[in-house]
C-alpha cells in the first residue's frame, strides 16, 4: 500500500474537444479523489505540437470547469517540460537500452507487407500497429551517428528484449471494472475498490518509440515521468490504455520511479458500439452542455450514477 496521500489526475491531450468518454474519465477520477478527500490534478498532454492548440486547451479546461472539475495544483503542460523527458531518455540511453531507428512509417508498412506476402505473418502490438521490423539495433554506432549527422529522420526506440532482461517479471495493481482483453476475467466493482495483480506484458509492444527527432519524447515516456514528478498515486483512465500500462510499468521500473495504482474503466461507445474518438468528430460534451444537459443526465449518458463516481473507492 502507498504511504503517500492519494493523488489522482486527468490528463487530456488538447488536440480536439472533449467527448463523453473523456467526461467519464474526468468525472470518475475527480469523484474518486474527492471521495478520498485528496488531491486531483489536471495535466495537459500536448507533446504533439502539430495537433495540440492553446484554443483546444482553453476549451477543455472550460468544459471541465462546467462539470465542477478544477485542478488543485497549477496545471502542468508537457510541452514546457521537454528537458525532463530528455533527461530520462539520456538515462535509458546510458543504460544501453535505446537505439536510433531509421525506418519511416511507410517503410515499416512496405517491409511488413513484403514479409506477409512471402508467407511470414507479422505480429501487431495491442493497438494493431506492426511490431518494429527494422534491425537498426544492430547498426554500428558510427554508421548510426553518420546517418543522424547527415539529417536522416531518426526515431529513438527501446530495446525491449534488453530492457525486459534487466527487470524480470512485472505486474500492476488494477481495480478497473473492465479488461479490453476478454480472456482475462476481471470482477466488477461493487462499491469497494478491490485490487488484483495484472501481469505486465511489455514484449507485446516490441521496440516501442521513446522519442522522435522533432519531439524529444513519446506518450509512454512523458506520462511515466509526469506521474512520478507530480506524485500521482492513482491513475484512472480508459480501457484503451490498459495495455499501455505494461510499457509504463517497464519504464517506471527501469527509471526507479514509484508505482501508481491503476483503474482502467469501460469506454463510452456510440450507438453502433464504436469507441468515441475526437478524430471522428465525436466532440459531444460542449454541444450537450450548451444544449442545457443536466449533470444527472450527463452521469447517466456516460454510464455512471453520481454515487458510482463516489463509491468507487
Ligand atoms: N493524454 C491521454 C489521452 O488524452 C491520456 C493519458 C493517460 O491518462 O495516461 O488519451
Amino acid at each position: 500500500m502507498h504511504q503517500s496521500p492519494p493523488v489522482f489526475r486527468f490528463a487530456p491531450s488538447p488536440n480536439g474537444l472533449l467527448h463523453l468518454g473523456h467526461a467519464r474519465s474526468a468525472l470518475l477520477a475527480h469523484g474518486m479523489a474527492r471521495q478520498a478527500g485528496r488531491q486531483f490534478l489536471i495535466r495537459i498532454e500536448d507533446i504533439d505540437l502539430a495537433r495540440c492548440t492553446p484554443a483546444y486547451e482553453e476549451a477543455i479546461l472550460d468544459d471541465l470547469a462546467r462539470l465542477g472539475i478544477r485542478s488543485d495544483a497549477p496545471i502542468r503542460r508537457q510541452s514546457e517540460h521537454f528537458a525532463d523527458y530528455t533527461a530520462a531518455l539520456d538515462h535509458l540511453t546510458r543504460m544501453g537500452l535505446v537505439y536510433p531507428a531509421f525506418l519511416s512509417r511507410a517503410e515499416i508498412k512496405a517491409r511488413v507487407s513484403a514479409l506477409e506476402e512471402a508467407g511470414t505473418p507479422w505480429p501487431r502490438d495491442p493497438d494493431g500497429a506492426p511490431i518494429y521490423p527494422g534491425n537498426d539495433r544492430m547498426l554500428a554506432p558510427e554508421i548510426a551517428h553518420a546517418r543522424i549527422s547527415r539529417g536522416d529522420q531518426v526515431i529513438w526506440r527501446l530495446d525491449m528484449q534488453k530492457a525486459m532482461e534487466r527487470v524480470g517479471d512485472l505486474s500492476w495493481n488494477e481495480s478497473g471494472d473492465v479488461d479490453p482483453d476478454p480472456q482475462i476475467d476481471l470482477d466488477a466493482l461493487d462499491g469497494v475498490r478491490r485490487f488484483r495483480a495484472v501481469s505486465a506484458e511489455p514484449a507485446r509492444w516490441g521496440d516501442t518509440i521513446l522519442a522522435r527527432a522533432d519531439v524529444p519524447t513519446s506518450y509512454h515516456l512523458s506520462v511515466v515521468i509526469d506521474d512520478a514528478l507530480q506524485g500521482v498515486t492513482d491513475v484512472v483512465r480508459g480501457a484503451d490504455l490498459f495495455h499501455a500500462t505494461s510499457v509504463h510499468r517497464l519504464l517506471q521500473t527501469l527509471l526507479g520511479l514509484p508505482e501508481p495504482r491503476y483503474h482502467h474503466h469501460r469506454l463510452v461507445r456510440d450507438s453502433n458500439g464504436r469507441k468515441l474518438a475526437k478524430s471522428d468528430g465525436d466532440a459531444g460534451l460542449r454541444m450537450l452542455l450548451d444544449q442545457g444537459l443536466s449533470m444527472d443526465a450527463l452521469y447517466h449518458l456516460v454510464g455512471l450514477s453520481r454515487d458510482d463516481a463516489l463509491k468507487d473507492l
